[in-house]
């Protein structure tokens, strides 16, 4: 082990930081044996709902007419004009070329029927091996809808075999909309009613019960609104005090809360139509102060939100921050926030999460993540070094790998 100094601590940190294996704690990914709910491939990249977004920046082509395109065809069109019209420098963009780079594509070609081609003679069986190996990945968490008919259907008749993938049950239907989806759960076979009496609220824990069961879910999860407030007369308020919460505590598992998201602000963007708002960091007070035994995962997607939720950190350990959400992926915010946290946090965060939708995206986000990761790791320790505080290599790993798995898993409360 090298003594630490000045002039090898960039070196070591970066080193550390590139060799980890990550625990991804959300993604949109799921196993090969899902069939085509696992999505991957230069197009799916390309058609991804950012850069959809993206490309009505330059286009004045009409929504409806780019929508009843075929995927290849829109990827084309995606690909002229924010690559070859304009170059690529908005971080979505950057994260295609990051990506093809990684996969050992040559850039200069560009040419995207080339880059289809190469990418599809990787063979199949071996493809989510090699994205993993490549992003530095041990294990992804997924987003697993038993609402979704399809999902419900696969986890009905095949179930998830493979270990690197774990679930969390997505709750979103059930909270943010049970007035209009209350009589789904009865075609699943749990008798709920409108009102919330007490054999629907029996109903709806067992219904959680069942899933958590069925799908082996590490966490439960809901995106919510930028107005979230609990306690409140709501249907989701009562739904979460009265179903969530008691199951979370009688299984032992956290509620991942995902703050601030304003779905389909211009409905003709389709996919690509949220955005986002400020919302209330008092409901997150509320709910750690008054359930200590709950233990809550949470990220807030406007970047306003991000001191307060850190110093409401500080307050409850029973809240675990976690990622830079969606918007906030920018390599000038992620180092804000990350550099914020660990002033405020020390190393008791989770700094990243990929939202990987598209196996691909792996790469990009972790390749970009680890770099911000490392350069503010570096300056602080450098402090430490500055100030006399000798740190060893086997004391930088381990910070790092608490950030980038362990503190999940010791916050969850077991290894699976
Ligand atoms: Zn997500």
């Amino acid at each position: 082990m090298p003594v630490i100094t000045q002039e090898n601590l960039a070196l070591v940190v970066t080193k550390e930081v590139e060799q980890v294996r990550v625990t991804d704690i959300h993604t949109h990914l799921y196993p090969p044996n899902f069939g085509d709910l696992s999505l991957y491939g230069i197009d799916e990249l390309l058609t991804y709902h950012y850069l959809v977004a993206e490309f009505f920046r330059y286009s004045t082509m009409d929504y409806e007419d780019f929508f009843n395109l075929s995927k290849t065809q829109q990827a084309e069109l995606i690909f002229q004009t924010l690559f070859l019209e304009h170059s690529p420098v908005s971080e979505a963009q950057r994260g295609v070329l990051t990506t093809l780079k990684e996969l050992g594509m040559d850039l200069n070609v560009r040419d995207l029927r080339v880059f289809r081609e190469q990418i599809n003679s990787i063979p199949a069986f071996d493809y989510v091996d090699r994205i993993f190996a490549i992003a530095g990945i041990k294990e992804v968490v997924m987003t697993n809808d038993p609402f979704d008919p399809k999902e419900r259907q696969l986890w009905e008749m095949k179930g998830n075999k493979d270990p690197r993938f774990k679930a969390a049950l997505r709750l979103d239907v059930l909270l943010n909309n049970y007035e209009k989806n209350y009589e789904y759960l009865n075609q699943m076979g749990f008798l709920v009613d409108k009102k919330l009496d007490e054999n629907t609220l029996t109903e709806i824990r067992r219904f959680l019960r069942y899933w958590i069961e069925k799908t082996n879910a590490v966490y439960l999860a809901v995106s919510l609104p930028p107005d979230f407030m609990v306690p409140e007369d709501s249907y989701r308020s009562r739904i979460l005090e009265k179903c969530v919460l008691p199951i979370c505590r009688e299984l032992n598992i956290p509620l991942a809360l995902m703050i601030g998201v304003r779905r389909s602000i211009n409905p003709r963007l389709g996919l690509a139509a949220d955005s986002l708002g400020k919302a209330d960091i008092r409901a997150i007070e509320y709910l750690c102060r008054t359930y200590p035994e709950n233990k809550f995962l949470v990220t807030m997607l406007s970047r306003e939100n991000q001191h307060e939720l850190v110093v409401t950190a500080r307050k409850f350990r029973n809240l675990m921050v976690f990622g830079c959400w969606w918007f906030l992926n920018n390599p000038m915010i992620v180092e804000e926030i990350t550099n914020m946290r660990l002033e405020n946090l020390g190393l008791s965060f989770i700094p990243q999460h990929s939202d990987a939708r598209v196996l691909e995206h792996l790469i990009y986000k972790w390749v970009h993540a680890r770099k911000i990761i490392a350069d503010v790791l570096t300056k602080k320790y450098l402090d430490l070094l500055e100030s006399g505080w000798k740190v060893t290599e086997e004391e930088i790993k381990r910070d790092i790998e608490d950030l980038f798995g362990n503190n999940f898993w010791k916050f969850v409360g077991r290894n699976v």
